[in-house]
């Protein structure tokens, strides 16, 4: 089985979580800051917060924003369900953003016109969440000057992208956002095995995700509510959660950390050579803002259906069949039955759900030999009565 993402871990990584087994801290210690710093200073943030996943990265980044009851988050419905359900978890209610059919990211003009309406009813969102898909980054500008207009606030998983590049500059320097999330789940581009990061240039939001982070409780003087009574004194003063990564965690993730530009440029290179590779097929390879460079997490390759001889299961069906690890990315979130529930239905995001009905991800992962994508290119000719 060609699998569609795998990590690389290699003896530098075994060798910096042994050593931390054999240190004072599992938990708590020096590895988690010097993971933060490094990830910040790579991206160029004022604060990074590590936390055991960027699902949990999102729900505090989510609370510092102070959304909640009665308020509305948007996002895009192609996405993994956790750049929504972070909504969810503080109350508020979700709504989605159609996609640009180019990008398959949330369309900054489909956004306008959505706040132009909503402001006419009153229920303008309190926070949208740009998601990177695959790696390319959001029309960052135009959603940024429709905050600035509306006075939403902005999160952007980038959970796909670490390493990529908006204009420019590295993605998590926080221009155009509030806060930018990160994953390093094994299929992501540097893992720490579960774990993820909020970033921010914004002191007061990373002091209110440092709370939540640990339980709402301070050591820090500076942060009680109350006079401490001595010493030994602690304070809860929010209600926060054990969202801590461990020492070992950090410790993965310091060494992946100084092969994130290396694994960038693998997963860019190999996308380009599928892109040689599938030329002349009749599909879609994704297209690239000419100003960015994509992490590349996810090659999507949309089936041109009209002129094709299979179906889109069928060509899926057969890849799987053959032991390529295709996959789906993503179901629209609110197709979801958990979604349906709150009246989403069929017809709500056209350009998403025809998507959905083309898209495949073809295994990507930088230690994908050529070999192997041959062996996936073949395969995929082969599906599609081309070979
Ligand atoms: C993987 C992913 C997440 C969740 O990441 P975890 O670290 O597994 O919680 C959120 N959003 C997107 C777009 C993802 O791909």
């Amino acid at each position: 089985m060609i699998p569609y993402g795998r990590q690389d871990i290699q003896q530098q990584d075994i060798d910096a979580v042994m050593a931390v087994l054999k240190s004072d801290f599992l938990t708590q210690g020096p590895v988690v800051p010097r993971f933060e710093r490094g990830v910040a200073e790579k991206v160029g943030a004022r604060h990074a917060l590590a936390v055991n996943s960027a699902t949990s990265a999102l729900h505090i980044a989510c609370l510092a924003l102070g959304l909640g009851d009665g308020d509305w988050l948007w996002t895009s419905p192609i996405t993994f369900v956790a750049s929504a359900n972070c909504g969810l978890y503080c109350g508020a209610r979700v709504d989605f953003v159609d996609i640009d059919p180019q990008t398959y990211n949330l369309c900054p003009v489909a956004l306008e016109r959505k706040l132009v309406q909503a402001e006419r009813e009153g229920r303008l969102p309190k926070v949208v969440v740009a998601v990177h898909l695959c790696g390319q980054p959001c029309d960052m500008q135009a959603i940024h000057a429709l905050a600035e207009q509306y006075g939403f606030r902005i999160i952007e998983d980038a959970s796909h992208a670490i390493g990529g590049e908006y204009r420019g500059e590295y993605i998590g320097n926080g221009r155009y956002s509030d806060v930018t999330v990160f994953s390093f789940h094994p299929v992501k581009i540097i893992t720490t095995a579960e774990g993820g990061m909020a970033l921010t240039n914004d002191d007061a939001l990373a002091q209110r995700m440092y709370l939540l982070r640990s339980h709402g409780v301070t050591r820090d003087a500076s942060l009680m509510t109350q006079e401490p009574d001595g010493p030994w004194y602690y304070q809860q003063v929010e209600l926060g959660f054990n969202y801590r990564m461990t020492e070992l965690q950090a410790a993965l993730g310091v060494s992946q950390l100084e092969r994130l530009d290396e694994y960038v440029a693998t997963r860019n290179a190999l996308a380009a050579r599928y892109d040689d590779l599938l030329a002349d097929l009749p599909l879609t390879t994704p297209w690239q803002h000419p100003e960015s460079y994509s992490g590349r997490h996810l090659y999507v390759i949309r089936l041109d259906l009209d002129g094709g001889l299979v179906s889109h299961r069928q060509a899926f069906e057969t890849l799987r069949s053959q032991g390529i690890g295709v996959n789906l990315h993503y179901i629209p979130v609110h197709l979801q039955p958990y979604y349906r529930q709150m009246g989403f239905a069929e017809g709500d995001f056209p350009k998403a759900e025809a998507y959905y009905r083309e898209a495949i991800s073809l295994p990507l992962f930088p230690t994908m030999s050529e070999e192997q994508q041959d062996t996936v290119v073949a395969a995929l000719k082969q599906a599609m009565g081309r070979a």
